[in-house]
């Protein structure tokens, strides 16, 4: 396995902190604790990475510093001290680094993992590696966020570091487990600190597994992969409806959340359908339950075979059955659906001489913006399925209004920076705006060339850039130039990443008609308010 591309992100990160560190205001200084905790999680990484120089140094380092110790550290003191790591680190930087472009992550509907750990290295390379394992995996730093994401989106496995800022993996395991009865999630805790204490801690409160750090991939992936299996040999003892065979309803509650997560990501939209067969009750009362029952069998299992992989069913009770189509439009589901009542009525049964068939009715609501609730998704298409059956049954409806006007106004923002950190926190913060008026499409660019060639950038619709300022190919002054004279200028707003120290940078940047401006380093907060305020003058 090629580990480059993560050595290069955890110098690049070291790098980073180091920088902020030595760059630091006047009167600031640095705890203890956080050093202790930087070379603590460098030294994790380091192990698993194969970095042994580093890894040594790290070590050196911490084991002259007593994390109780409330001193702190100036810029001066602090340089000096961590003068080792700086060296390394413009060695790597210099002599080793090798240039790996980012490869797009596909997601499907597979199983999730969720990893907690506050080290943003290793949670790549987890996420990479798993991800080529076709799970799904969702990465995580702060705890509280974690937490909160664990109990909507239900993942299937759970990989939790010990030691994290705030609220260590032991405390989370415990939020966790108060509120998860019957619930069985695998989780595995992670920890550089492998003693027989810490396991048995470990185990008692709750968790499955325990992996040391440096972490060995490939036994790893053994162990989830193991867990994965035996989480599905469990869901379907208890997930799936007795008498059809296919997903029961608490399932299917369990499921919605991860089709809401591919919604936002692939920004496709989906269809949710309610089946009831007609008449049902006649039948029962006509040829007896056992015959019913049979019916709704057959129906299940017809629905099974005639969906596409991708699709959904589950029994919602009764004879009712909901079908999820992912990535379809309404159209199209009313398409596959009016199928499927066309097939289902053709099948013929027979009872003491009288033969007779079934249909069904169907109703259909197409979730294209996340500012509707499941609950209110499957209201809608309730009320379809209502209109279908008082309009005669055996047809599919869809009351939902034309997608123009559920559509939210639409902004495509860019992010142009070469630098694969802040491309990455861009991203994150991003990801974490919520803006109920609009719809965001992000994309992620790592020069102007790229951007301005892009389909993205020539779409005529609401644009938000926010641009680095020194790049490589194209500096960000003239992608700025190029954005404010050409035929969607006006679309157009723009935020410039500059450096601290740029008088003359800004000054172009202002006359060449950028709408705002941040100074790098920016602090995260910060960032995020900036953008909030400047999409909500996008309304
Ligand atoms: P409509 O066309 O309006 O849907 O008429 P319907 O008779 O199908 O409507 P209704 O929902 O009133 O009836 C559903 C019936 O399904 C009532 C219930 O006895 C029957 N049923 C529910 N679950 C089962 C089951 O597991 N087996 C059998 N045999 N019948 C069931
Ligand atoms: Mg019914
Ligand atoms: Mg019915």
């Amino acid at each position: 396995m090629d580990l480059n591309k993560y050595k290069n992100h955890l110098f690049k990160n070291i790098k980073n902190k180091l920088t902020e560190w030595i760059f630091l205001k006047e009167e600031t200084t640095i705890s203890t604790e956080e050093v202790y905790r930087f070379l603590h999680s460098i030294k994790g990484t380091s192990g698993t990475l194969q970095l042994h120089d580093l890894m040594q140094i790290s070590e050196k380092l911490l084991n002259h510093l007593n994390p109780e110790s409330k001193a702190t550290w100036g810029e001066i003191e602090l340089k000096k001290f961590l003068f080792p790591l700086i060296e390394v680190t413009y060695k790597h930087e210099n002599f080793d680094e090798i240039v790996i472009p980012d490869e797009p992550v596909i997601y499907t509907s597979a199983p999730i993992i969720q990893i907690i750990d506050d080290d943003v290295s290793l949670l790549m390379l987890l996420k990479d590696v798993l991800e080529a394992k076709n799970c799904m995996v969702m990465t995580y730093t702060n705890p509280e966020i974690a937490v909160k994401k664990y109990f909507e989106m239900k993942p299937d496995c759970l990989i939790l570091d010990i030691e994290l800022p705030k609220k260590d993996g032991f405390h989370i395991l415990q939020e966790i487990q108060e509120h998860n009865e019957k619930r069985f999630i695998p989780t595995i805790m992670i920890s550089i600190k492998n003693t027989k204490q810490v396991r048995i801690d470990a185990y008692k409160k709750g968790a499955d597994d325990f992996f040391p750090k440096p972490i060995d991939m490939e036994e790893l992936v053994a162990k989830v992969e193991r867990h994965l299996q035996r989480k599905k040999i469990f869901d379907e003892s208890v997930l799936i409806d007795e008498l059809t065979q296919v997903y029961n309803r608490k399932y299917l509650a369990d499921s919605l959340p991860r089709f809401y997560q591919d919604f936002r990501r692939t920004k496709q939209a989906f269809s949710i359908s309610i089946l009831d067969i007609d008449f049902f009750k006649k039948i029962n009362d006509s040829y007896g339950h056992l015959m019913g029952d049979r019916i709704l069998k057959d129906f299940a299992q017809y629905l099974k075979q005639n969906i596409r992989g991708l699709d959904m069913v589950y029994r919602y009770g009764g004879e009712e059955f909901v079908i999820i189509f992912p990535k379809t439009t309404s159209e199209e589901a009313k398409k596959r659906l009016s199928e499927l009542i066309q097939g289902f009525s053709q099948i013929e049964y027979t009872h003491k001489e009288e033969t007779f068939s079934v249909t069904f009715s169907a109703g259909v609501f197409t979730v294209q913006n996340d500012s509707i609730t499941w609950e209110e998704a499957f209201k809608e298409a309730d009320n379809s399925l209502y209109e279908a059956k008082r309009l005669g049954r055996a047809r599919v409806e869809c009351l939902q209004k034309t997608s123009q006007s559920y559509q939210k106004n639409i902004v495509n923002i860019s992010v142009i920076d070469d630098d694969f950190i802040i491309r990455t926190l861009l991203a994150q913060i991003l990801d974490s705006l919520n803006m109920k008026h609009l719809q965001l499409n992000i994309k992620i660019f790592e020069d102007g060339p790229s951007f301005l060639q892009s389909d993205h950038a020539k779409e005529e619709v609401n644009h938000f850039v926010i641009l680095d300022g020194v790049m490589p190919i194209m500096d960000g002054l003239e992608v700025l130039e190029k954005i404010k004279k050409g035929k969607n200028a006006h679309l157009y707003k723009v935020l410039m990443l500059t450096g601290r120290k740029s008088k003359h940078e800004i000054e172009q940047a202002l006359k060449l008609g950028v709408d705002d401006y941040v100074t790098k380093p920016f602090y995260v907060r910060e960032l995020h308010s900036r953008m909030e305020t400047i999409l909500n003058k996008l309304k």
